[in-house]
């Protein structure tokens, strides 16, 4: 999807929105911008589809990024980290 078609369907510069708990292991997907999701363990929760990456997690809670921006996208920005 180029920006083109970002900017007709409202879609934002990432294209997966996706972590990995290294606790209990789940992948974890945001597919909307208020879509908020937990891991099974409750130790990282992924929000803002493709506009943003927002990560709220125990502080010390580990994960792994596993989002990807859309191949024409030059500049995005690092996940917004929440600790709780
Ligand atoms: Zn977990």
């Amino acid at each position: 999807m180029n920006q083109a078609e970002r900017d007709a369907y409202n879609v934002g510069p990432w294209r997966v929105n996706r972590v990995q708990c290294f606790s209990c292991k789940a992948i974890v997907d945001s597919v909307n911008k208020n879509d908020f999701n937990y891991c099974r363990c409750g130790k990282i929760a992924v929000d803002g589809g493709s506009w943003y990456l927002r990560r709220v997690r125990k502080s010390w809670a580990k994960y792994r990024e596993l989002s990807v921006e859309y191949a024409d996208v030059i500049d995005v920005c690092a996940p917004i980290e929440i600790r709780v």
